[in-house]
Parts: structure tokens; sequence; C-alpha cells
């Protein structure tokens, strides 16, 4: 048992849905290690959603209803993470569901939309030959997507996903939604729009500001996704994480005594 009072309580629960996750057999071992290298940028931004974080969920959010096609990429990692927030977040957008897999198997496929339809999914793309699209220039099982979903959608939600493929949907003409928590990752820099902040805390604000939104004139949305810039968004953080690195040291040095 983790004490609430540990510092990093949360972290450290979500550590272990993670884990719990693989051991179900639907996190691949990659993804353990991809979670640590998120838990060390959380740590560098605060462990809190910033300004330019609510900002790219709202851009995120007006995108999403303003798409035609919009479909949310969930991998072991998203399903062991925030199951029920993908499926709020695809009845009030609405939204297509897809098992995207970097590691495929066709265990991990089912679990993860298993985990899915327990938390109330619908319906579930990207199983077994539903997912037999391809997506031009990536190889082997990594190229695959659902016909359906991925393949067709104009706006695709990838939280976490990996730089090869992110550019690779850009090149599709989609409209790319990343959370990913480090500003620099090459998927943070193709995606359109990159929420940097944990997933965890993203999502439900998503979800929030999708319900919010849904009023909103057409014309307003569009205003919305055509005044963001992710160049400032991406800028914002990496000044955020310096200054507060810059705020630390001096905290520690004693010639500020
Ligand atoms: P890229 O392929 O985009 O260049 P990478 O190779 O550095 O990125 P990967 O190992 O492919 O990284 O994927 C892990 C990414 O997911 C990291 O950028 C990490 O910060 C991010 N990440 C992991 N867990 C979370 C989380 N809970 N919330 C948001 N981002 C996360
Ligand atoms: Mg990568």
């Amino acid at each position: 048992m983790i004490p609430p009072t540990h510092p990093r309580y949360r972290s450290l629960l979500e550590r272990e849905r993670v884990v719990e996750g693989f051991r179900e057999g639907y996190v691949a071992a990659q993804g353990l290690i991809a979670h640590g290298r998120g838990e060390c940028f959380d740590y560098l931004i605060g462990e809190e959603t910033q300004p330019f974080a609510l900002e790219a969920i709202k851009a995120a959010a007006a995108a999403l209803l303003l798409a035609k096609h919009p479909v949310i990429s969930v991998n072991g990692n998203v399903a062991a993470l925030t199951p029920r927030e993908v499926v709020e977040l695809a009845e009030a957008v609405p939204a297509l569901v897809e098992v995207n897999l970097f590691y495929r198997t066709r265990e991990r496929e089912e679990k993860i939309a298993e985990v899915l339809k327990r938390h109330g999914a619908r319906r579930v793309l990207g199983v077994g030959e539903d997912a037999s699209c391809t997506i031009p220039e990536l190889f082997s099982e990594r190229r695959r997507v659902s016909c359906e979903g991925i393949y067709k959608a104009d706006v695709v939600l990838v939280p976490l996903e990996d730089g090869d493929r992110s550019e690779a949907l850009r090149r599709m003409g989609k409209t790319v939604i990343a959370i990913d928590l480090n500003p620099m990752s090459r998927t943070a820099r193709a995606a359109s729009i990159t929420i940097v902040d944990n997933l965890t805390r993203a999502m439900p604000k998503l979800v929030e500001a999708v319900k919010a939104m849904k009023s909103y004139k057409r014309q307003d949305l569009e205003e919305l996704v055509r005044g963001y810039d992710n160049g400032k968004t991406l800028a914002a953080a990496l000044r955020h994480i310096s200054k507060r690195l810059d705020e630390l040291a001096g905290g520690l040095d004693p010639r500020n005594a």
C-alpha cells in the first residue's frame, strides 16, 4: 500500500495501473519504459496542467467537434490509465475508438478492446482483420490501421503516439492531436496540436472542454483552431521547464541566501 500522504502518491498509483496492465498482458514491456519517460517530464513540468496545455486542450476540443470523421487511437498505456475518459470522449464528440498498437498482437488488441468495453465502449475498431488498411511509408505491423477508423479519419487523437507514425499521419493530410509530456519528442513536434500534459490530467479536461464547447458556433470553433499555433505551445512548455529549473536552482544556491 502506498500512503496517500506520499508526495508522489498519484504518480505511484498510476505507475501501478500501468504495471497491472502489463501483468494482464495488454501493456507492452516497452510501454513501461515509455511511462517512465513520461514521469520524468511530468516531474520537470511540475505535475500540474499548465496554461499552454489548457490552450491546446481548447484547440483540440474545437478540432474534434469540427471533424467529419474523428477517431481516438488507443494503445496499452491509454487503456490502463484512462479507459473511462476514452469512452466518455468518444460519446461526447462523438468519435470512433480504435485500438492502435506499435507492437501489435491479436491478444493485446482483444484485451484492450475488452478493457474499453468493460468501461462502456460500444464499438472498438482495429482488432484483428479490421486493421487491414496500411499507412503509407511505414513498415510491418506498425502500419496497420482500421479502414473505417484512422485510415479514413480527418482528425485523429493519438495520446502517446510514436514519432514516425505521427509524421506519417500528418503526411496523409490528417489533423493529429497528441498528448505528450515531452515537448521535444518528434510526436510533439509533428502533431498539429500537442497537449503537453499527463494523459491522466489532460483526458478529463478534454472531455469537459468538448462538453462545454458543443454549443459554440461553428465559426467560433474554426476561429479557435485557426488561431492556434503549435510551435508557440511547445516553446511555452520548454520555457516553463527552463524557468522552473532556474527557480529551483536559485533556491538551492547558497549565493542567494
Ligand atoms: P518520439 O517517438 O515521439 O520521438 P520518444 O521516442 O521519445 O518519442 P516514445 O518512447 O516513443 O518516446 O513514447 C513515449 C512518449 O510518451 C514520451 O514522449 C513520454 O513523454 C510520453 N508519455 C508517457 N507517458 C505519458 C503520460 N502518462 N502522459 C503523457 N505523455 C506520456
Ligand atoms: Mg519513439
